[in-house]
């Protein structure tokens, strides 16, 4: 089963607005004069997602948000919702990020209900899992995983899941220059694949895109890559060089 390979980059709160204009440019020259197989996400922080539309409307990458509320719209001072994000041109939006997870203590219950507002409002979603150092050392990492995918997909059927890619980031991996090899990388997407395959089906389970991320560059990016089951990375420090990031894209191929 062939799934077409994803590159997305996560820039965090990164960059200030010059900057992204530069970044975003020299990605959009790259993929406007070669020939690539991926599809490239990129997800600037929330002020420049307006302007990137318009200034890159003829764009080949496609735009993506760092997160959503998880309610639709009203009183909640600082939030961004999904009809918000969808009425600037925003196509993806990473939820579940560690980062999230971690910092602002969101709970797969809320990411559950991000994803759902995030679908319902026409955006896909770019669903991040992953284990920290701790609970893979302690042997937590299938219990770990299979938690956040039975909880973060409560209620999402089959068809519902194809508008979903699972990015599959050990939290140890994460901003710290040590990368998952791609045997562990491998063995995690492996075991996400089987967890579909339980909660849904096979052909569900064959075609879902799980993108690695993780400490990903230009360097380790074509051998993970390689590995059967791992369809393209969320990238986060790679991403904010331009150079790297292309390399990254190039090496789906
Ligand atoms: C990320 O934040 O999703 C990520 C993978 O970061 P990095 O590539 O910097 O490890």
């Amino acid at each position: 089963m062939s799934r077409r390979k994803i590159v997305a980059g996560n820039w965090k709160m990164n960059t200030l607005y010059k900057e992204a204009i530069v970044l975003a440019e020299a990605v959009n020259q790259y993929l406007e004069s070669h020939s690539h197989q991926c599809e490239v996400v990129i997800c600037p922080p929330f002020p420049y997602l307006s302007a990137m539309n318009e200034k890159f409307s003829r764009r080949h990458f496609a735009l993506g948000a760092q997160n959503c509320a998880n309610a639709e719209k009203g009183a909640f001072t600082g939030e961004t919702s999904a009809t918000m994000l969808q009425s600037v041109g925003v196509e993806k939006v990473i939820i579940g990020h560690s980062e999230r997870r971690s910092i602002y203590h969101e709970t797969d219950q809320q990411i559950n209900a991000k994803i759902k507002i995030a679908l319902t409002n026409g955006i896909k979603v770019i669903f991040c899992i992953g284990e920290t150092l701790t609970e893979r050392e302690s042997g937590k990492l299938e219990e770990v995983i299979s938690r956040q995918i039975t909880n973060g997909l409560q209620d999402i059927d089959a068809e519902t899941l194809k508008k979903i890619v699972i990015a599959y980031e050990p939290v140890w991996a994460i901003g710290t220059g040590v990368t998952a090899s791609p045997e562990q990388a491998q063995e995690a997407h492996a075991f996400v694949r089987r967890l579909i395959t339980k909660q849904y089906d096979k052909e569900t389970a064959e075609q879902i895109i799980i993108l690695y991320g993780g400490s990903c560059n230009a360097k380790n990016a074509a051998t993970l890559f390689s590995q059967p089951d791992i369809d393209g990375g969320l990238i986060g420090g790679a991403s904010l060089i331009a150079d790297d990031f292309i390399q990254i894209i190039k090496a789906t191929a």
